[in-house]
């Protein structure tokens, strides 16, 4: 049985180019909002579809439902494999847990409603779906997340439990949903440790504190 822990952490940079020219890594992207953001550069490598079956982000959610899109996805993520996925994944499976015990019952994510790459057909602008944070939920239980009642309700449901969910209200323009209800946690972004994320810098010191004197009476010192 795969676990979390067996994928491999990939940096993105260091993918081949094919690949690269796929995820985009560490590039800058234009929100719709006007703000440059940097894409994530830190993934998760999936072997096959069988290991992201198996994987278990949190105790209600297996990696694959972060990762089944359609044609709409790069074939290069579909049909060759392996999959990536942003190491952010993880904590938007925690996030949706925390929603999921509330509820206690099934809740659904939409295809194409977790993680898409920046070449999927529905990736525009700085879409957070590429960050691997946000999920499109079509239903929670028998509930259709289809009408303004059952997306505000349970729009309702997820802040209180984590207050830190952004949400898209219910409507057909632009920046909200009526088909579904999408949630995300910010444009998170997971760096491993033991893998540098910057450029060396003659400027950049180590933080003041943490000597003898501050750590005494206490245990550890992480
Ligand atoms: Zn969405």
């Amino acid at each position: 049985m795969h676990q979390l822990g067996d994928l491999e952490v990939v940096d993105g940079l260091k993918l081949p180019a094919r690949e690269r020219q796929v995820l985009r890594p560490g590039e800058l992207v234009r929100g719709r909002d006007g703000f440059t953001r940097r894409l994530p550069r830190w993934f998760y490598r999936v072997p096959s579809w069988e290991v992201a079956l198996e994987v278990s982000l949190a105790p209600h959610f297996k990696l694959w439902e972060f990762l089944d899109v359609d044609v709409r996805e790069h074939e290069l993520l579909r049909v060759h494999g392996p999959r990536y996925v942003p190491l952010a994944v993880t904590l938007l499976a925690a996030a949706l847990e925390a929603f999921r015990r509330e509820v206690n019952t099934y809740v659904h994510i939409s295809a194409n409603g977790g993680y898409r790459s920046p070449a999927h057909g529905l990736s525009g602008h700085a879409s957070v779906h590429c960050w691997g944070v946000a999920a499109n939920l079509y239903r929670v239980g028998d509930d259709l997340l289809d009408d303004v009642k059952n997306i505000s309700r349970y729009s309702d449901l997820a802040r209180e439990v984590f207050p830190a969910f952004q949400v898209l209200p219910f409507g057909s323009g632009v920046g909200e949903t009526d088909d579904h209800l999408h949630l995300d946690v910010g444009y998170a972004v997971v760096t491993p440790h033991g893998m540098g994320d910057e450029e060396a810098d003659k400027n950049a010191g180590p933080l003041p504190g943490g000597g003898a004197e501050a750590r005494r009476g206490r245990k550890g010192g992480a």
